[in-house]
């Protein structure tokens, strides 16, 4: 996918952190509006409604002020995770510098930092993250679906796949805990052992979410893949029009697998957040974690 054309904009926020009301608590911070990274399957574009934005989501980006955070020690030891709806290292990044702006005023916050990001715009702030981490608290995580470049460039207009796994390596040689996210899972395209067996050096966690096709990016993914993938078409009409959950029961158990073949602890819904031995990191199942309420990490799940 071809970087669109964006159109940058400003927006004052009385604070930028927002308290979560997702599973895991805490604290989301998003220093731009918009994405440019314009995921054809971003469950973030709901949030053009709350914007005043009619554009194409990924085709636009305001960029956040906001006063500067005067008691960081209110987040100690709150999970704050930046990058929920927007990527902070996003191209403008590099101009704008807010991504770096929330790290340094929360760098003595002792609060859980997780970034979550498809760039390599990362290594930029190395020192930085190195820094934030003298406690250990520091996490960052790479969405990579899938190996193939051809697949990605189909879906993001994020920087390769081999350019975020050079990035996840340097920084978990830094001592930073890595995570290699493997969302979304797509249904016949995404291989987790291939990417697995590719990361697992390099990650202390991979995080497996399934492909949800509820937001009005349905149609976008299904037309997708009767074009360019049509022997799928019936599976995916079976996951998302008939609710079938076999393929994910049944990845679910590969995952199972998977983990026991590499000497990986297998956990369910869970967010254990230690360094484990290089080469076996923790796999986490987080697939239909919508679902779940009130379990943040207790690793139980409740099943409707
Ligand atoms: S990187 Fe995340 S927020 Fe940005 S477009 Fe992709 S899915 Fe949406």
């Amino acid at each position: 996918m071809e970087l669109p054309e964006i159109k940058v904009g400003f927006t004052t926020t009385k604070s930028v952190m927002t308290k979560s009301n997702g599973p895991l608590g805490g604290y989301a911070v998003n220093p731009y509006v918009g994405c440019s990274h314009a995921c054809r399957y971003c469950y973030a574009s709901f949030m053009k409604r709350f914007t005043g934005h009619t554009e194409e989501w990924g085709t636009f980006m305001d960029v956040k002020e906001w006063p500067a955070i005067k008691n960081p020690q209110k987040y100690a030891g709150q999970k704050v995770i930046i990058g929920t709806v927007t990527d902070g290292y996003n191209p403008l990044e590099e101009t704008y510098g807010k991504t770096r702006k929330i790290l340094e005023e929360l760098k003595d916050s002792d609060a859980d930092i997780l970034i979550c990001t498809k760039s390599d715009l990362v290594l930029r702030d190395l020192d930085l993250l190195k820094e934030i981490n003298k406690n250990n608290r520091l996490t960052v995580s790479w969405s990579v679906n899938t190996l193939d470049e051809s697949f990605k460039d189909d879906m993001d207009a994020a920087v390769s796949i081999e350019r975020r796994l050079a990035a996840m390596k340097q920084v978990y040689d830094a001592g930073i805990r890595t995570v290699c996210f493997i969302s979304p899972v797509f249904p016949g395209i995404t291989e987790i052992e291939v990417i697995i067996e590719r990361a697992k050096d390099q990650c202390d966690l991979v995080w497996l979410e399934n492909l949800n096709l509820r937001g009005g990016f349905k149609k976008t993914i299904m037309d997708y893949i009767a074009e360019k993938h049509p022997d799928l078409l019936p599976l995916y009409d079976e996951i998302y029009n008939k609710k079938n959950r076999s393929y994910f029961e049944a990845l679910e158990k590969k995952a199972e697998e998977i983990a026991g073949k590499y000497g990986c602890r297998f956990v369910d819904n869970e967010t254990p957040y230690e360094r484990v031995p290089q080469g076996h990191p923790t796999i986490v199942d987080y697939f239909y974690h919508e679902e779940v309420r009130g379990t943040a990490n207790s690793g139980k799940r409740n099943k409707k």
